[in-house]
Parts: structure tokens; C-alpha cells; sequence
């Protein structure tokens, strides 16, 4: 999240009369930075992880692990101790950014400044991560930890699961059966939005999570720590109406799905063509990177039976209207919205050749004044429909102070920014995938987000999957591969990535030939790397760096109208082929990972760093590790106080996470989840040095 300013939040009914005014201001912004930007050229390879820590504060007498709603007081101590820092070492490396997120129990850092595509800041990553974590654990009392843990366990079970303890009954904002008022970070954007999104949807958000039913789940299960008659909010009825289903685990507030972490990921592109051509690539890449980095089966104090965070997410910040879902006809909602504020891009972006109109198959309802009026700027069909696609929404924060700005200098009705930036609709559209338009007068490129991986329990996870990404990111680039299925595939694939050992024994669409053009060999995917050469290096040299610039391309000339139904192109495979190769014909995305790297002048050594990662996620993809997902999962049903009625109890939540944290430091093993060459961070659980 961005910076945040202080000011006064409209209530809904108040913020809603200024809908039209900053959807038709963020266009025009919009529109500023687009004649400014649009030919934008040349920018380099930067690229930076975010990652997402709740604070676990132990209390190993009563054999509790709680959240620790200090964030403000942490946050404040940790600026001051990078201000110092910052003094004390100008010329050393960048202090890392520790910023606020929705849940008052979690902190998010960033890299102080953005990684190039030098090599020795591809092996920075790691150290950095570690080094962000070491900070911020550091400034921690001597029980509390800042983990990279997915979902919470016990939010909103029966009993304490914060430090310190509030009841739910305070729960003003969003009216939760479960979760106090306090488990909310107290800016007033993040009550606002809870609020916001609770009035305009007309009831609270309501999510149904399948139970993992065990020998002792009974059956059919009706959840007994639902307050099922409480009576002190108008909504409290909700859920015995028919808003907690049976065999469900219910949750009923925007902080089940904003509190829990991820790892997300910014790459800026060389221009706004290849930011689109890296979007598109990336997107079939969502699903896929969900369902191996699956590490949330728990909820509420049970077992799931699906793996990820996802449509928890989803649902929990919903605010469409019932019109809007489609439960009754269109009156005061003028349009029928698919999906929430929260989920899967719906629209492929580029202008290439290879994105043939079939794949945008999902219906895309979108404003067509908007669409209009940005046509007649001058804009692409598919640019214009994707703004006016996000612009369905309604701002839902709007703070009395900043609803007159000035167009031409702010983007902030557009998105967060600059720390006045607020009622903005891209900010609070969440989607897979983000398409980052450069801040005006920022010297900023454009730039993709990635944003759909569960965060890992160690940094040398989190670094191996940012690896990853990068790589393959420019392996789509440098290779042109193409990976286009239809889009709505690519969703069925986000709802199948959620489900339990989604990774080990689930199939997902994909497309079988992601080559551009006619292979002269067959063997290896190494051998697709004559189809161009990067344009900021010399041709036929290996390079030194990641490339950024690489040129499109050009269409076949025959044969573009006799290419085969898209239904053809793709076929269903599992993890193991996705990520490995199948049949000889598909190389599988590791393997073009390797060929990329292969276009690299690496030493040896620097080579052998880089294979570590790529095996952690070799071996998670053909099941020789477990997920984060599975690996709890085992925790929990093989501890002893585990009654195999799909209960997570406190003291099994304890035991967790101490294990998790254990596990961080290097001090236990975990050899059926991570490799040997696994060493930990610091083994000390109290005071840390860095
Ligand atoms: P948001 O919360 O809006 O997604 P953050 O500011 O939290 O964004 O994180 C953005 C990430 O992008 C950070 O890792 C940062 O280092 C990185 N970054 C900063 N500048 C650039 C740039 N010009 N291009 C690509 N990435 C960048
Ligand atoms: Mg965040
Ligand atoms: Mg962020
Ligand atoms: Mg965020
Ligand atoms: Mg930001
Ligand atoms: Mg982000």
C-alpha cells in the first residue's frame, strides 16, 4: 500500500455522490501521464519484491501464539531506526522500506531502492529479504517475530488470538461476528474501506471455505463457535439466514482476506509495448505460481480443504451490490459485474500479433463513456477497454480534502502515488496482474506487477521464487514466447490452483507450442534462443546482465489466418509437465529458465547460487518437496493433540508456529519441504545481531 494521508473519509452514502466526479478526474489523469509517457523508450530492467509479515507474539507459559496489534508503534520505531541508519551509512546499500498493510498485526517491506539487472543484485535478493527481516525483528520485543506466514490460523477463533485481547463486539466497521474492531490498522482509509465496502455491497461479506473432513468431522458440520444468535449489529442474522453455509468454515469480514500476506513482485518494462507483452505473458503464469506456492490451508481454527488464500481475498473486500452479482435485476447498479474488486484480470493487452482476439473470452463489462472518451483520445481498443473495464468501480475512500486536485501534476484519483493519494479506482482494483502506469514527473517506467504468489515461510523460498519470475519474465521477452490461452481457462486454472494438492495432483490449462517460430532443432528449449537478440547488448554475445529491451517479433507472413482453432492450442497437464516439459514438444518453464540463463555470461559459482533456487522449485513442482500448504497440513494432522475432527486447536497453532519459525532460523529441520543446502537465518529466537 502506498503512503497514507490524513484527512476526513466520507461516509458511503456521502463518498458516493463523488463517484462520477474522480472516475471522470482519474481519466483525465490518466490521460496526462498517457501523452506524456506513451512513447516512453529505453528504460532499464528495475525490478523489486514486496513481502507481507504478521507479528506473532509468543507466550510460551499459556502456550499461545497470538498477533501483535503493535504495528503503529513498530512502524514508527523501525523509521526511525532506517533514519539512523540512513545517517550513519549514506553510501551503504539502500535501507530497506517497511511499510503498513490492512491488518494491525502486519508490516510489509520493499527493498530501499529498486534491483537492476545486474547479476550481483540477482543474488542480492536473498540477503536483502534477510536483512529486511533481521530489521524488523531486531526492533520486536524478545517474544515477538515477524513471520511470512500466508492466513493466521486462529483469526477469529474462540479465545485470544490477538495481543493484546479485544472482543468482537467493537467490530464497528465491519459488524464481524469474529474479528474486533482493533485487528484493523486505524488509518482512517483502512476502517473506511471495511465500512464502505460492507454498505455498498448491503450486507457483510461472506465467505464459505470447503472444511477438510476428517474420520471425526461431524457430519453434516454446523459450526458451533459461530455466535449464531448474537444480536448487536443489524447484520448478525446473516448468518443463520443463509450467509454460513453447512460444511463451511464462514468468515464475514474484509480482514480474513486483506490479513493475510503475499509476495508480489514489479518489473519495469522498456516501453509500454513490451509492459504489455509482459502482462499478457504473465498472466497464464498466475495460477500456476498460486498452486505451487499454495501455503494457507488453515482458517479460523480449522482445516480447509483448499490450499490458498485466493478467494478468500476475493470475497473479502466484495462490495458489489446484489444487481451487481446478478441476484436481482439491474435497477440502481448499472452494470452486472462477474467478479469482485479482488481477483483475476479479465483482459490480455497487447497489441501483438500473437494475442488473437479469441482469448479475451471472458465477458467484460466496462464503461462505455469511458471507453469512449479515451478512444477518441486516441487510445487502442484494449488499453481503453481495460481503464474502462477498472473504472466500473466506485471509489470507496474519499477524503473531503482532496477531491478538487490538480490534473495535470496528480494521478491520485487515478491511483495511490503520492502520500495525498486516495480516492483513486486502479489502487482498489486487486488483480493478478497490475499494469503500473509511470507516475507523472516520476522518471519512472511502466511497469507489470505480479501478485498472485502466497508468501513463504523463509526468504530463501521468497528469493527463489522472485528469481524465478524474473528469469522467466525474461525468458518471455528475449524469446518472445507465447503462452496465450483463452483467458476464461486461465480462470477455471485460478480456481483449481486452490483446491487441496492443487500442485501435486491437479491439471491446468496450457498452451502446448509457446514457441513463435519454426524451432531449426528439436531437442532443447535452448534452441528457441535464435528467434532475436537483445537490443541493448551486442547480438550474438552472451550478456552480462537481465535484459530489458528486446525487440517484438514480426508477424509470419503466411499463415496467420491458418493457424488452428485456440481450442487446439492448449491441452491440460499437471505441475510436474507445466514447470518441466512434456513429450519433448513442450519445454516446460524450467528448462526455459535454463536457456535463458544460458544467454548469460554467469561465473560459475554465481550459476550454482541461481540453480539452488530454481531446484527448490523443481523439486516442489514434481512433488519431491511438499508445498508450504501440504507441509502444515501434515504439521496439524499429525500432531498429538489433533482429534481428527478438522480442528486446529491453540496449542497445535503454537506448536506451528514455533516449528515455522524454528524451521526459518535453521534450527529444525524440515528435509520432506526444503532442501539440505537449506542453512536459516538467525538461530536465536531473542535479540538478534545483524
Ligand atoms: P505497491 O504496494 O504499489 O505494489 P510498493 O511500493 O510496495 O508498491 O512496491 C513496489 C516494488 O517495486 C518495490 O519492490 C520497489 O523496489 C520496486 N520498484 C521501485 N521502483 C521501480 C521501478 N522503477 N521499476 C520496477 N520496480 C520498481
Ligand atoms: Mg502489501
Ligand atoms: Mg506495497
Ligand atoms: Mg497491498
Ligand atoms: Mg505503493
Ligand atoms: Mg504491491
Amino acid at each position: 500500500m502506498g503512503l497514507l494521508y490524513l484527512g476526513t473519509p466520507l461516509v458511503w452514502d456521502e463518498a458516493k455522490k463523488y463517484a462520477d466526479h474522480v472516475r471522470t478526474h482519474g481519466i483525465t489523469q490518466f490521460l496526462h501521464i498517457w501523452d506524456q509517457l506513451k512513447d516512453r523508450q529505453g528504460d532499464e530492467l528495475l525490478w523489486g519484491d514486496e513481502i507481507e509479515y504478521m507479528v506473532v507474539s509468543f507466550d510460551d507459559k499459556e502456550k499461545n501464539a497470538k498477533l501483535s496489534l503493535r504495528q503503529t508503534e513498530i512502524l514508527a520505531k523501525l523509521s526511525a531506526i532506517v533514519e539512523d541508519i540512513s545517517a550513519d551509512c549514506p553510501k551503504s546499500i539502500a535501507v530497506p522500506k517497511f511499510h503498513p498493510e490492512y491488518g494491525r498485526y502486519m508490516l510489509e517491506s520493499t527493498p530501499g531502492a529498486p534491483y537492476t539487472g545486474a547479476i550481483p543484485d540477482l543474488l542480492s535478493v536473498e540477503s536483502n529479504m534477510r536483512y529486511r527481516r533481521n530489521l524488523a525483528r531486531k526492533h520486536l520485543k524478545p517474544n515477538e517475530v515477524p513471520m511470512t506466514f500466508t492466513s493466521f490460523p486462529r483469526l477469529g477463533a474462540p479465545g485470544q488470538f490477538t495481543e493484546p485481547y479485544f472482543d468482537p463486539s467493537d467490530a464497528v466497521s465491519s459488524h464481524s461476528l469474529f474479528l474486533p474492531e482493533e485487528i484493523t490498522n486505524p488509518h482512517a482509509r483502512f476502517p473506511t474501506l471495511t465500512a464502505n465496502i460492507r454498505r455498498r455491497r448491503g450486507s457483510k461479506v461472506a465467505i464459505n471455505l470447503p472444511i477438510f473432513v476428517d474420520d471425526n468431522t461431524p457430519h453434516p458440520f454446523i459450526d458451533p463457535t459461530i455466535p449464531w444468535d448474537r444480536n448487536l449489529y443489524p447484520e448478525d442474522p446473516e448468518a443463520k439466514q443463509g450467509a454460513a453455509l453447512p460444511d463451511h468454515i464462514y468468515l464475514d469480514a474484509m480482514g480474513f482476506g486483506m490479513g493475510c500476506c503475499c509476495l508480489q513482485l514489479t518489473f519495469q518494462a522498456c516501453n509500454v509495448k513490451d509492459a504489455r507483452r509482459m502482462y499478457d505473458g504473465l498472466i497464464p503464469i498466475g495460477p500456476i505460481l498460486l498452486a505451487l506456492t499454495a501455503a494457507s490451508p488453515l482458517y479460523r481454527g480449522y482445516l480447509a480443504d483448499v490450499d490458498c488464500r485466493w478467494n478468500v481475498i476475493a470475497g473479502s473486500v466484495d462490495d458489489r451490490t446484489e444487481e451487481e452479482r446478478g441476484l436481482k435485476p439491474l435497477k440502481e447498479s448499472r452494470f452486472r459485474i462477474p467478479k469482485s474488486r479482488y481477483d483475476s484480470v479479465d483482459l490480455y493487452l497487447s497489441e501483438d500479433w500473437m494475442n488473437r482476439p479469441e482469448y479475451n473470452d471472458n465477458p467484460l463489462p466496462y464503461d462505455e463513456g469511458i471507453y469512449d472518451r479515451l478512444r477518441k483520445h486516441g487510445l487502442d481498443d484494449l488499453l481503453s477497454k481495460h481503464i474502462s473495464h477498472l473504472f466500473i468501480r466506485d471509489p470507496l475512500v474519499i477524503f473531503s480534502e482532496t477531491i478538487d486536485q490538480d490534473d495535470t501534476s496528480s494521478s491520485d484519483h487515478f491511483e495511490v502515488n503520492t502520500a495525498s493519494a486516495l480516492q483513486n479506482i486502479q489502487s482498489t482494483n486487486w488483480q493478478t496482474l497490475r499494469f503500473k502506469p509511470p507516475p507523472p514527473n516520476s522518471g519512472i517506467g511502466w511497469r507489470v506487477e505480479f501478485r498472485s504468489m502466497e508468501v513463504q515461510m523463509t526468504d530463501f523460498e521468497n528469493a527463489a521464487f522472485a528469481v524465478f519470475i524474473v528469469l522467466l519474465s525474461r525468458a518471455i521477452l528475449s524469446f518472445n514466447l507465447n503462452f496465450y490461452i483463452p483467458i476464461s481457462k486461465v480462470d477455471v486454472n485460478m480456481g483449481r490452483a486452490q483446491k487441496r494438492g492443487a500442485s501435486t495432483s491437479g491439471k491446468f490449462y496450457f498452451r502446448k507450442d509457446v514457441y513463435t517460430t519454426p524451432r531449426s532443432g528439436t531437442s532443447s528449449a535452448a534452441s528457441t534462443s535464435g528467434t532475436s537478440s537483445p537490443v541493448d547488448g551486442s547480438p550474438g554475445k552472451k550478456e552480462k546482465k537481465l535484459g530489458n529491451c528486446f525487440p517484438p517479433v514480426p508477424p509470419p507472413e503466411t499463415g496467420l489466418d491458418n493457424r488452428p482453432p485456440v481450442d487446439e492450442e492448449y491441452e491440460e497437464m499437471t505441475m510436474k509437465e507445466i514447470m518441466n516439459g512434456k513429450d519433448g514438444n513442450f519445454p516446460g518453464l524450467l528448462p526455459l529458465v535454463d536457456a535463458y540463463l544460458d544467454t548469460l555470461d554467469l561465473e560459475p559459482p554465481h550459476k550454482e547460487r541461481i540453480q539452488k533456487y530454481l531446484d527448490l522449485i523443481r523439486r516442489r513442482s514434481d512433488g519431491r518437496l511438499l508445498t508450504a500448504a501440504a507441509w502444515i497440513r501434515n504439521f496439524v494432522t499429525s500432531h498429538t493433540d489433533y482429534k481428527k475432527d478438522s480442528v486446529v486447536s491453540q496449542i497445535i497453532n503454537y506448536d506451528l508456529l514455533v516449528a515455522v519459525d524454528e524451521i526459518e532460523r535453521g534450527v529444525r529441520t524440515a528435509p520432506d519441504f526444503l532442501p539440505a543446502c537449506y542453512e536459516g537465518g538467525n538461530k536465536d529466537r531473542g535479540s538478534i545481531g545483524l
